[in-house]
């Protein structure tokens, strides 16, 4: 199953088509996209029997997050060796760096976004997991159960912010407007042969800049999951980033920073793409 943010409201995508929720429900679900995680299991259930009128056309640009104001969203740092290593840092063992990109950060998965002036703007392609159900201290083997669904999300990383001050400032750093794109929709995990397997890649300008596999997690989702909620409640509707591989802005040489005009596009296999334009 997928479902997007269309304008606001909740659809299905079917064969590329959207098909308005509380229509189709006749009112049941609510239009609310961010709404439908309290009810999830029993959402998933009615739209696997339900008889589903025929969807309307859309652009990708229309859509907004498939989760567009979580309570909670945990990203995580270093959660790949070889970008933990290209960021001057060891890999995690016990628990990786956990930080959050705050609510006004989160777009759709075609934006237009503002370049911080003076600003070191870096990008991170990341799997985003979206929690289903109330989780409080479950174990990796039931994690999966736990989970909503995927997307792609993006990063956006403003680096003097970050790094400056006597210690990092990851959370503000990385929680400019728009700096949180995510998207284009939410796959449910059995849509995948393998959902901790997936290829995940950006390109600026259509130059490859980052390439790797979410099977190259230091903490694969079920790990995150289990962890995260050992100290506290992972609500339903809350996102998880779960960290970027090797190949970002700050760890090249020379460094790299995105500018004016530049189209980020990032993709994961089995979800869609996210695109995003950089403005002064
Ligand atoms: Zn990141």
């Amino acid at each position: 199953m997928r479902i997007a943010n269309l304008s606001g409201r909740l659809v299905l995508i079917a064969d590329g088509r959207a098909v308005d929720v509380e229509r189709a429900s006749n009112g049941r679900f609510a239009a609310d996209p961010q709404a439908v995680y309290e009810r999830w299991r029993e959402f998933g259930n009615w739209a696997a029997s339900a008889d589903l009128p025929a969807g309307a056309a859309f652009e990708p640009s229309e859509l907004g997050s498939p989760v567009p104001a979580p309570r909670q969203t945990l990203a995580i740092g270093l959660n790949y060796r070889d970008h933990a290593s290209e960021s001057g840092f060891a890999a995690p063992e016990g628990l990786p760096p956990v930080f959050t990109k705050f609510a006004t950060s989160i777009s759709g998965p075609v934006t237009e976004v503002k370049l911080p002036a003076e600003g070191h703007t870096d990008w991170e392609v990341e799997l985003v997991a979206v929690i289903g159900r109330h989780t409080e201290a479950v174990s990796e083997a039931d994690a999966w159960s736990h989970v909503a669904g995927l997307a792609v999300g993006q990063d956006i990383s403003e680096r003097i912010v970050q790094l400056a001050g006597p210690a990092p400032q990851f959370s503000l750093g990385k929680s400019f407007p728009g700096f949180a794109p995510i998207g284009p929709w939410l796959v449910t995990p059995d849509e995948f042969d393998d959902p901790d397997d997936l290829e995940l890649r950006c390109a600026i300008n259509g130059e490859e800049v980052q390439k790797s596999r979410t099977s190259n997690l230091i903490f694969p989702v079920p790990a995150l999951v289990a962890r995260l909620s050992a100290v506290l409640p992972l609500l339903p509707g809350d996102v998880i980033f779960t960290g970027t591989p090797a190949g970002v802005g700050l760890g090249r040489d020379p460094q790299r920073w995105l500018a004016v005009g530049d189209e980020l596009v990032s993709t994961i296999e089995g979800i869609g793409e996210l695109r995003q334009t950089f403005v002064a």
